[in-house]
């Protein structure tokens, strides 16, 4: 059921969270960017990104930004080998890498119920668009799964140096050699960098999903962006202090996905204080919805609480088939939520519904 999700569009509190919520229902084509990259500030998939291919019904895109970059990067590492032919293998074998870490994301969503059908590569890296199930285990497992291909990569690269080393490649083939001893570094540092504790980060996510556990989804994020604020202000002064410019600017990209965060768990927190419907349950998450005129209206406008009139509008009679949920933002049918419906006769139908 696809056409009633952009009718009713969820309103709850201010500005930012109604924003958020349009953002879901028209804003985003599939809908399956994750909590958190759905927070941050990057290129979107549709500005300005090459499609390159689809492996395994996930569709892979390179953002153009991504050649520039490379460009500069291979240029300034000239010089670490006699031919620049392995600057360029390593740039690519490190995207590489990055984007076996994010299928390792993508995979491991799908494998708990989630979805993930986009991984996109930019000059800082890569992003799985993914939405695993509103659980602490299964986003867990989501975040665990990608620093994992790098654990599992780590004895493959070493294999392969240890191998050069031993038929004395150092003497005979010394790119090749640099080149293997370089991969297995790299693998080491993505590893180490994407597990810090520091929100976005891999490690950041982690601590967020493992506080989720006993805190709760609003106040483990809460406190997972704050304690990202802090090592983001580190890192920032790391880059500064060493005059790195990537690192300055992730540092940035960071610290705008911590903010974002942090003021979509204020408006969570506030949600999840409202007194709820317990008769009634949303058929993705399974949160009772709250009690109050938080949804609106498409044909008048106007706020109604819909599970008070059971799906139609008081205002003008209009029938909302589907409703949207504040807590996971996806949509649902009413008779999903546990809604019987009552526009069953009604002189208002739009679609009338069979009496068994
Ligand atoms: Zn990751
Ligand atoms: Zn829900
Ligand atoms: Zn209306």
């Amino acid at each position: 059921m696809q056409a009633p999700a952009v009718r009713q569009t969820l309103a709850i509190g201010s500005q930012e969270f109604l924003r958020f919520a349009e953002g879901r229902s028209s804003g985003l084509a599939n809908g399956h960017r994750t909590r958190w990259s759905k927070l941050a500030a990057m290129p979107t998939k549709r500005s300005g990104s090459i499609h390159l291919t689809r492996v395994a019904g996930i569709d892979l895109y390179l953002h153009w930004s991504w050649f520039v970059v490379a460009l500069i990067e291979i240029q300034i590492r000239r010089g670490s080998y006699n031919s620049v032919i392995w600057n360029v293998l390593e740039y690519v074998a490190l995207f590489g890498i990055v984007l076996l870490h994010e299928f390792g994301h993508a995979l491991a969503c799908r494998q708990v119920g989630g979805k993930a059908n986009t991984i996109m590569l930019w000059p800082l890296g890569g992003v799985a668009y993914v939405d695993p199930p509103e659980r602490p285990g299964a986003v867990l497992w989501s975040i665990v799964a990608g620093p994992l291909v790098n654990v599992a990569l780590f004895p493959v690269f070493l294999g392969a140096w240890y191998a050069a080393w031993h038929a004395g490649w150092r003497n005979t083939n010394l790119d090749a050699y640099r080149f293997l001893a370089n991969l297995m570094w790299l693998d080491g540092i993505l590893f180490v960098f994407n597990m810090l504790p520091v929100y976005p980060l891999d490690g950041g996510k982690v601590l967020w999903s493992l506080l989720w556990f006993w805190m709760g989804k609003s106040k483990s994020l809460l406190v997972a962006s704050w304690l990202g604020v802090v090592g983001t202000a580190g890192l920032l002064v790391l880059g500064i202090w060493g005059g790195s410019i990537w690192t300055i600017l992730i540092a940035g990209y960071m610290g705008m996905s911590c903010w974002r965060s942090i003021k979509y768990a204020q408006e969570m927190m506030k949600v999840d204080q409202l007194p709820r419907r317990d008769e009634y349950k949303c058929p993705n998450c399974g949160q009772a919805p709250p009690v109050g005129e938080y949804w609106k209206c498409d044909l008048c406008n106007e706020r109604f609480d819909t599970f008070a009139t059971r799906a139609v509008c008081p205002h003008c009679s209009k029938h909302h088939p589907a409703t949207g949920c504040p807590f996971c933002r996806r949509m649902g049918l009413m008779e999903a939520w546990g809604v019987q419906p009552k526009w069953v006769g009604s002189a208002t139908v739009e679609h009338e519904q069979p009496i068994n």
